[in-house]
């Protein structure tokens, strides 16, 4: 029997405008994007924050602090790297991730591919084992009203 392990992970970002809007480490828009000390990829970082919960390693934002004037603006990719570099270290593989995006706009299904091989090739996995759905809020709350975007990521580690 295999030892598994499950991770949530969950964050918001504001949108601002003069920006650009990374997700799941692709452009999806230029000009409207995630206000943050990284370049904002929302969806990263809840994907980190759940393969880190797995392994009860803390939170990106206790990782990559704020304070620290080398996250200033770096891509999230990088994030990305660096925690699945502490998954492997410890004799972790992902088995899968699903990630859902509440986004009101732009429409980033015609992104979707893209973002699973980006997520899946900084991962060193395959795009199979990375799910990534969209979901506008129906005009609904703070998504709704084009103020921020909400990410919500489970993984599966198996060892
Ligand atoms: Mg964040």
């Amino acid at each position: 029997m295999k030892d598994i392990r499950i991770g949530h992970g969950y964050d918001v970002h504001a949108i601002g405008e003069g920006l650009d809007m990374y997700l799941g480490g692709v452009c999806v828009c230029k000009g409207l994007g995630f206000i943050a000390h990284s370049d904002g990829d929302v969806a990263i970082h809840a994907l980190c924050d759940a393969l880190l919960g797995a392994l009860a390693l803390g939170d990106i934002g206790h990782l990559f602090p704020d304070t620290d004037a080398q996250w200033k603006g770096i891509s999230s990719l990088i994030l990305l790297e660096k925690v699945m570099e502490r998954v492997h270290s410890l004799g972790w593989e992902l088995g899968n991730a699903d990630i859902t995006i509440a986004l009101q706009r732009p429409k980033i299904a015609p992104y979707v591919e893209q973002m699973r091989l980006s997520l899946a090739k900084t991962m060193g996995t395959e795009p199979e084992r990375v799910s990534i759905k969209a979901s506008t809020t129906e005009g609904l709350g703070f998504v709704g009203r084009k103020e921020g975007c909400q990410v919500w990521a489970s993984v599966l580690l198996i060892k």
